[in-house]
């Protein structure tokens, strides 16, 4: 998935070794990519200006772990507003606990949850994850969550409906370890900035991330939140880089400048011709 050095964009224009003549400046560029610093560079070069542009995000928004549990479970191909009212139809019943939603009849549940679109599937999806919880871990959210990462991983995701997004959701949002969520925004918008390949899989994705981010779970939630706000308003799949703050931010920096302050990430690197013209 990764791309070669060579052909990262945010590396266009340094001077090689060998290449050229060698100047200080120029061996201290060829260091740092031997340690792939650019690219640690860029992503949190990214994070920074989403985070001024946005601010916190305060995510994810639930009272209990159960809460954001049911909540990764019943946003699966739908938009949040419609999640909402499915939790306030439960909440409004005082069914929200896992022993409660676990007695209740499937019925009922599927009915409750109907706004959440796709209802009968997600019901039994709910059902699988609480199957799982009373079965393996006695019903307790504690338990479950006192296994090590990958372990958690590994045993959410033999329940029936619950893939990697899901299941990472649930260990980033509800547990509070640190692993990285992707979405469809998050290989959009960094495919498009030259970081990723198109054809990345979610794995893929997902390492790239933890391989070049501090191991952090309040910056894996900060700054997967951040994405969906830009995929979700500005890098859409006709994107608006007029508006984007990753644009606005790189645009007009002068390359010296730029180099000085260690930004290798050239935004007209990666955005045109492809991004700018809206073809992706
Ligand atoms: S500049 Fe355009 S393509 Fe790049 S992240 Fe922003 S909206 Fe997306």
């Amino acid at each position: 998935m990764s791309q070669g050095l060579s052909s990262c964009p945010s590396l266009r224009g340094v001077p090689r070794s060998g290449t050229t003549k060698q100047t200080p400046r120029s061996k201290e560029i060829a260091s740092s990519l031997t340690s792939f610093a650019p690219r640690n560079d860029a992503l949190t070069n990214i994070y920074s200006i989403l985070y001024r542009h946005f601010g916190p995000r305060h995510w994810w928004p639930a009272d209990t772990k159960f809460e954001v549990i049911i909540g990764a479970i019943l946003t699966q191909n739908t938009a949040w507003v419609n999640v909402e009212r499915a939790i306030e139809n439960l909440k409004k019943e005082h069914l929200l606990s896992p022993k409660k939603l676990y007695n209740l009849d499937n019925k009922k549940l599927a009915e409750l949850i109907r706004p959440s679109g796709y209802y009968n599937i997600k019901a039994k999806r709910v059902k699988a994850f609480l199957k799982f919880l009373f079965e393996y871990h006695n019903g307790s959210l504690k338990k479950l969550f006192a296994n090590n990462l990958p372990d958690l991983r590994d045993q959410l995701l033999t329940v029936n409906g619950i893939g990697p997004e899901t299941a990472d959701s649930i260990i980033l949002y509800a547990a509070g370890k640190p692993t990285f969520v992707v979405d469809a925004y998050t290989k959009r918008i960094f495919s498009r900035q030259g970081l990723i390949s198109v054809s990345a899989t979610y794995e893929e994705t997902k390492k790239f991330f933890a391989d070049n981010l501090p191991r952090s779970a309040k910056l894996f939630n900060e700054y997967h939140v951040l994405i969906v706000e830009l995929g979700k308003n500005i890098c859409k799949t006709k994107p608006e880089c007029d508006v984007c703050p990753i644009n606005a931010s790189l645009r007009g920096v002068p390359t010296k400048s730029a180099r000085r302050s260690k930004l290798r990430f050239k935004c007209g690197d990666c955005f045109a011709p492809r991004c700018a013209r809206g073809s992706q």
